[in-house]
Formats: C-alpha cells, sequence, structure tokens
C-alpha cells in the first residue's frame, strides 16, 4: 500500500535520524504492524552528511528498513541534519503530517545525547511541540490547509544513551521476543552507517539493552517506552496484567521472573 492511498494511521513514530526509530522501538513498530495497526515513520532529516552515507544511499536504506518492519508509511520531513532546531517552522511541518494521517498515538525518540548528535534533543522537542500544534485552530493556512486534529495518545520511546537519568511518570515495557530479529534486520539496512564492525557493536548494544528491558517483565527482549502522565486504568486488573496485550512472560505465572531468583 502506497502512502497516498493511506488516508489515516493508528500509530506514527518520528524520529530526528533515519535508524533512530530503528534502535529505540523498531521492535514495536514490527509488532504493532503484525497486531493488524496501521503504522507510520516520519524522519525529520535525510541523516546527511555523514562521513560514510549520501542522500540516496540513506533513502534506500530507510525504505528497506521500512520493508523489514513492515510499516505501511514511511516520511522524510527533509529538515536539516546536524543543526535540527525546534523551531516554528518545523513544528508547522511535522504538525502537518500529524493532522494529515490523524494517529491515535504519536511515539518521538526522546532524551539528550551529549556522546551524539544533539538533533536528538531538538528533535524530542519538536515532537512535543507538534503533537501540540497538530490541535490548533485559526492557523490552518501554517498547515498546508490541514484541518486541526489532537492527538490522543503519545508516548516517548527514550534513546538507552540518555545523558539524565529521568523520572519518567510511567514506563511501559513491550515484549519484542518475536520482532527482535526483525528488529535488528532494520538496523542492518543501514550499512553505510554500521559497516560489519561497527553492526556487531550495535547489535551487541542493542542486543544487551533489550535483554535487560525485557527481562524486568520476564521476557526475553523488550523495548521501554515512557509516557509524560501516569497509566490510567478503570479495572486495575487488566492494567496489572499489561491490558490484555501481553505475550505470556518467559516464566511461569506466579513465578518470580527475575533471572537471579
Ligand atoms: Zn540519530
Amino acid at each position: 500500500m502506497s502512502s497516498a492511498e493511506l488516508t489515516k494511521l493508528d500509530v506514527i513514530a518520528v524520529g530526528p535520524h533515519p535508524d533512530d526509530l530503528e534502535i529505540t522501538c523498531g521492535g514495536t513498530l514490527a509488532k504493532l504492524v503484525k497486531q493488524g495497526h496501521k503504522v507510520g515513520i516520519i524522519d525529520l532529516t535525510s541523516g546527511e552528511p555523514t562521513p560514510r552515507g549520501s542522500e540516496e544511499l540513506r533513502r534506500q536504506e530507510a525504505e528497506a528498513a521500512r520493508q523489514v518492519l513492515g510499516v505501511h508509511v514511511r516520511i522524510n520531513l527533509g529538515l536539516p541534519n546536524r543543526v535540527l532546531m525546534d523551531a516554528p517552522e518545523s513544528r508547522f511541518r511535522l504538525a502537518t503530517e500529524l493532522r494529515r494521517y490523524r494517529p491515535a498515538l504519536v511515539i518521538t525518540t526522546a532524551g539528550r545525547t551529549p556522546a551524539a548528535s544533539p538533533d536528538h534533543h531538538q528533535g524530542h522537542q519538536l515532537g512535543e511541540a507538534a503533537r501540540f500544534y497538530s490541535q490548533l485552530t485559526k492557523w490552518d493556512e501554517r498547515f498546508s490547509g490541514t484541518a486541526p486534529y489532537r492527538v490522543p495518545f503519545f508516548a516517548y520511546a527514550p534513546f538507552p544513551f540518555d545523558a539524565e537519568l529521568r523520572n519518567w511518570h510511567s514506563r511501559i515495557i513491550i515484549d519484542i521476543s518475536d520482532t527482535m530479529e526483525q528488529k535488528l534486520a532494520a538496523i542492518r539496512c543501514y550499512a553505510s552507517q554500521f559497516d560489519a564492525e561497527r553492526y556487531e557493536r550495535v547489535r551487541h548494544f542493542v542486543s544487551g539493552a533489550s535483554a535487560y528491558a525485557g527481562g524486568q517483565c520476564g521476557f526475553l527482549y523488550g523495548e521501554m517506552f515512557a509516557l509524560p502522565h501516569p497509566v490510567g486504568g478503570a479495572d486495575l486488573l487488566a492494567v496489572v496484567k499489561g491490558g490484555g496485550g501481553s505475550a505470556a512472560p518467559v516464566q511461569l505465572p506466579g513465578k518470580d521472573h527475575l533471572p537471579m531468583n
């Protein structure tokens, strides 16, 4: 299905560079697709220039990764890499896509990464701002004539190397045991960024982070999401059971799931 045929998405994930979303939440995006949801990715920049990449190469890699994850739509906003800024024009551009596709959930990468690109922190703020801008009335001309849309749910996909130890209001671990291989295969698509040696380091790091995240909830592999508010619920039992959406933990129910027990 081409993006032109899809007029509504269930989930849109936003990241500064192609490969950021694969690393932070690729397993969950693939899982959402398997679960029947319509999923889109918005890359804020091309990710170029980089030492070994090119615009065309990154486009091909991002498309290959999209296919591996099964994601329905992938849009590149073409905002400037390396100097990405949470500025009004960029907010308008991102919010226009949110108004166009009207997702129930927007996920944005989050965190400040002093050992990596400052675009990550800007993308975090830009995602929050665009989510708010999406609902604004009397400004339609700033959003290519699209109608206001209020995004009901918003979640962070934090970078695993954030400079800050954050006290998020809520953290959720999604079981990605059955899509971990897709996640790694999608990251592998970015050969211009990860040659064999670098990919091996990334695979080691991502696998370890996913095993740690998942292990906290009894899953082989997991991805952590955070919410800007506490988890609300009407049925405590349904909430603690994972809303009915969890795969069975690795350990038997009722037994401690921590491996060092
Ligand atoms: Zn990045």
